[in-house]
């Protein structure tokens, strides 16, 4: 459901990937390196604060699915 994903020292909770390709909504590996990405601890009562995930749900929510 959540991803905490730090990158270049700051942490941002994302929506997972429905995918199985990223880590992430938005499309971060999670666990990269040479992009100064990691995966860190989920804190309590997360809530996703990536403006991209965010953007991403908002944007899903004007589909009907049938
Ligand atoms: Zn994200």
């Amino acid at each position: 459901m959540f991803a905490a994903i730090e990158v270049e020292g700051v942490v941002d909770i994302h929506a997972t990937d429905v995918t199985g390709v990223y880590a992430t909504l938005c499309g971060l590996d999670g666990d990269d390196p040479t992009a100064g990405q990691k995966t860190v601890k989920l804190p309590k009562n997360p809530r996703i604060t990536c403006e991209t995930c965010l953007a991403i749900i908002r944007h899903a929510k004007e589909y009907k699915v049938r």
